[in-house]
């Protein structure tokens, strides 16, 4: 394979690119169907080649292994990865995922929507993402206490307050994130120990969270939502929505339009699903799911997967992990829109079928934005040491998503794309400008 340049003379399509840095041919793998979808869009506006070059890998990728102890005495030998995709617009910053299926591509590709969502919606920080390869649920307290503040230990030195700032995401919550910024506090010792607290966001209020991190991705995908729905022509109240994953996202999210009305007819988790067409209590279900880890047992007819997405409603909001939507649960599919609260949780293949049939398909860099901007405003507040009422956290919030989602809408009339590229053809105009007058070093 020839050397990779940094230069502008040749103008390779997209496949090019994809092919010139060795990225897997497979088509079901998820970083070369994120780095694909990018670099579509960036072919809209002519987006210089370096900055497309730049973009389509991640500055760093790190892979820590870690020795920790077990509650018995024996110890486990755990995987961990950072990947910083870039930090044009500011520092690093993404979630840590723990997960025993976390592998290097599925970070790399979250790791570049960081980037995408962060650009979209003016929030001054780059993207990254990491994880541990483990099981919370095969851990006790104690040892997943160990393993967050040992992973913490392990990527120190590449992490930082105003470099790489970590938050949570699937099997991580606000308790871990409190352990790893106490693990950085008291490992940074000095006078300035107490700067450490913004190293990760997510934290518990009591120790320097945000109010509304919690619901913030939930009431984002609300927020974008309530701001496109007249596009449809739907409005919230009587609207009927399924929600597949009932952790943070997505318990968050249908609560927030219970209460505004809409009806929760469907919920799908990885214990199974259920459906009540006279709506289904969110509150109830999430508090049942904080006790027994999961919808099993909730009220409410036990349905299929398969009857789950067929089940007919005006928006469907996947909320669990990635590649869920396929052709296959595409072709089953009755909704009018799907808003994306996880990331990348519908193939291309997926995406093609849903937009063959009609369906809106509002895309997660836009979405689930939410919790990145509260984070973001979690680490002005406590850099700043003065904090913010819930009012004006979700008055900012909702600013950020409704300028976010306009300047979608914008674009898509514009290009005339569809809604997924359009949220990457704002996000990338936003970076190439900065790369435009940032040049590039040296
Ligand atoms: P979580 O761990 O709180 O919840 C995950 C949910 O997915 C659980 O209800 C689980 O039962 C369900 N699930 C897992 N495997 C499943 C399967 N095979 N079938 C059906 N359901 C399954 O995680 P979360 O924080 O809510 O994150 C969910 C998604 O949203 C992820 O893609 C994450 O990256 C994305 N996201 C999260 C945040 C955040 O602030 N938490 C922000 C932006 C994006």
């Amino acid at each position: 394979m020839s050397t990779t340049t940094v230069t502008d003379a040749a103008k390779p399509t997209t496949n090019t690119i994809v092919e010139e840095l060795g990225f897997p041919s497979d088509p079901n793998n998820l970083y070369t169907q994120t780095v694909t979808t990018m670099l579509e869009a960036a072919e809209c506006i002519n987006l210089r080649r370096r900055v497309k070059l730049i973009l389509a890998q991640p500055k760093n990728e790190i892979m820590v292994h870690f020795p920790v102890r077990m509650d018995d005495g024996h110890h486990i030998l755990f995987k961990g990865y950072r990947v910083q995709h870039n930090n044009a617009l500011g520092p690093y910053k993404g979630g840590l995922r723990f997960h025993p299926n976390v592998h290097l591509d599925d970070v790399k590709s979250l790791a570049l929507l960081m980037t995408m969502k962060c650009s979209l919606v003016r929030v001054p920080f780059g993207g990254g993402k990491g994880g541990i390869k483990v099981d919370p649920r095969a851990h006790s307290v104690t040892e997943m206490e160990r393993i967050t503040r040992r992973f913490c230990s392990a990527i120190m030195d590449v992490i930082g307050p105003e470099y790489d700032i970590p938050a949570p995401d699937v099997g991580s919550n606000a308790q871990y994130m409190a352990w790893f910024a106490d693990t950085y506090m008291m490992s940074n010792v000095g006078k300035d120990a107490h700067n450490g607290l913004r190293v990760v966001t997510g934290k518990p209020v009591e120790f320097g969270g945000s109010l509304g991190r919690e619901k913030a991705t939930g009431q984002g995908v609300v927020d974008t939502l309530v701001e496109l729905l007249p596009e449809v022509g739907l409005k919230v109240e009587g609207m009927r929505v399924s929600v597949l994953g009932f952790g943070n996202v997505g318990s968050w999210a249908a609560r927030i339009l219970h209460d505004m009305g809409a009806k929760v007819v469907a919920v799908a988790d990885h214990t199974g699903a259920i459906r009540n067409d006279a709506g289904i209590d969110a509150h109830a279900l999430a508090e049942h799911c904080q006790i027994t880890g999961g919808l099993k047992g909730f009220a409410g007819d036990a349905i299929t997967t398969d009857e789950f997405y067929q089940t007919a409603v005006d928006v469907l909001i996947p909320a669990a992990l990635e590649q869920m939507i396929t052709e296959r649960e595409a072709a089953m599919i009755d909704a009018k829109i799907v808003a994306e609260g996880a990331n990348a949780p519908t193939t291309p293949a997926g995406d093609r079928i849903l937009s063959e049939k009609g369906i809106e398909v509002v895309p997660a860099i836009l979405a689930n934005a939410g919790g990145v901007t509260v984070s973001y405003f979690e680490w002005v507040q406590n850099k700043t040491s003065t904090y913010w009422d819930i009012e004006k956290v979700d008055r900012e919030l909702n600013r950020h998503m409704v300028m976010a989602a306009r300047r979608t809408v914008l674009a898509r009339q514009q290009y005339k794309v569809d809604l997924r590229t359009a949220a990457y053809i704002a996000a990338l105009d936003h970076i190439g400008k900065a790369y435009s007058v940032r040049g590039i070093f040296p």
